[in-house]
């Protein structure tokens, strides 16, 4: 870490590798020769038309985006996108399937049911969320025009360890705190979408592959800033899109090629994780109640069962160099959101404190 920073395991808007924060920086007075910041700069211009397609074939390199897919970039993040799914890929039969896995899945599900015939058709909150419902306890409609998923529940701190197998209906993934933390065959998904600030760019953005068969019909209410088709269309650009973000995410993919690529992401990620995984496994002060199969790589929560010991914990992470370590609000408890970014030692770190943490209560 650089000088005056520190470890940060924020959930979301998270933390971005120092190189490119320090590119970022180096071209934030003179992008490319252009005598301007990409902060002041028309999006129909030259250097920025450069930019965001250079993002869009990054993203195609390092998920290996199939040629049938179009990818979008979206304003209103990853809740912008569950809110006009319904719109553009229901409209078929008017129903969809929702796997409930977590937070941000049940929130889709209430958003589609304002537009179509939207169910639940399994759901692992009857366990606190503790697992991802497996291939059995899924109740599927083959009629069903998609089935929407959460590829890595942010909150509770799982993750889908197998890909459902929905028959020939769509499957469609929120995979917004886990994007480039694993090679993805994106062929088995009708859409996969992601609001950036997990693991990508910063905050203003959602970012959206789709399957070209799937778009076309939207409902004739569909606002056009929401139409997939004719955002395809306008290649992102019917409005002003989010130029900084869209910048950032070339710039991290940049990185993320020059480092080996999301293979690399991977290995790296899973060495981070197990470093907590495996403390936590070793000792009984820390708990993680998480289904040991469907362990996120990017979230870890655990807890010490005593809320005024998370509280110490949790207000003892500035001094040990630490920020963001509280659980979501709907947990509470702990968690460190480990994302692409955050460096093994940073980890270490974190595993250190615990440890001393525990020696002291
Ligand atoms: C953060 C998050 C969201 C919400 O993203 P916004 O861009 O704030 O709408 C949705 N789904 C998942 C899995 C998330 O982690």
């Amino acid at each position: 870490m650089l000088e005056g920073r520190i470890y940060n395991f924020s959930a979301g808007p998270s933390i971005l590798p120092e190189p490119v924060l320090l590119k970022a920086q180096a071209e934030l007075l003179n992008c490319e020769g252009s005598g301007m910041s990409v902060l002041e700069m028309s999006h129909r211009s030259k250097v920025f038309d450069a930019i965001i397609k250079a993002a869009e074939a990054n993203l195609r390199k390092v998920m290996n985006i199939p040629d049938n897919y179009k990818v979008l970039f979206l304003q209103g993040g990853a809740s912008g996108v569950f809110a006009s799914l319904p719109m553009n890929l229901g409209t078929k039969n008017g129903k969809a399937d929702y796997i409930v896995s977590g937070n941000f899945s049940g929130q889709a599900l209430k958003e589609a049911k304002k537009y179509i015939n939207a169910r639940e058709a399994g759901s692992s909150k009857a366990d606190d969320f503790n697992h991802i419902p497996t291939q059995a306890e899924l109740d599927l409609d083959p009629e069903a025009d998609y089935v929407h998923v959460c590829w890595n529940n942010t909150i509770f701190g799982t993750k889908w360890n197998y890909i459902p197998d929905t028959g020939n209906v769509p499957l469609v993934a929120d995979m917004s705190s886990s994007i480039l933390s694993e090679e993805i065959d994106v062929a088995k998904f009708g859409m996969i979408y992601a609001g950036v600030q997990k693991n990508l760019a910063p905050a203003g953005l959602a970012l959206v592959i789709v399957r070209e068969d799937l778009i076309g019909n939207a409902m004739p209410i569909t606002p056009k800033i929401w139409d997939y088709a004719i955002q395809a269309e306008k290649e992102s650009m019917l409005n002003t899109p989010p130029c900084f973000p869209i910048y950032f995410v070339k710039l991290v993919t940049d990185y993320i090629l020059e480092q080996g690529g999301v293979a690399e992401m991977h290995r790296r990620d899973v060495e981070k994780a197990a470093i907590l995984y495996d403390y936590l496994d070793s000792q009984d002060f820390y708990k993680n109640t998480v289904n040991p199969a469907d362990r996120s790589i990017m979230n870890v929560t655990f807890r010490t069962g005593n809320d005024e010991l998370d509280a110490a914990f949790v207000k003892g992470q500035a001094a040990a160099g630490f920020s963001n370590l509280k659980g979501h609000r709907l947990v509470g408890g702990m968690r460190a959101s480990i994302y692409n970014a955050m460096p093994k030692e940073g980890v270490e770190a974190l595993v250190e404190y615990m440890k001393k943490f525990a020696a002291e209560h």
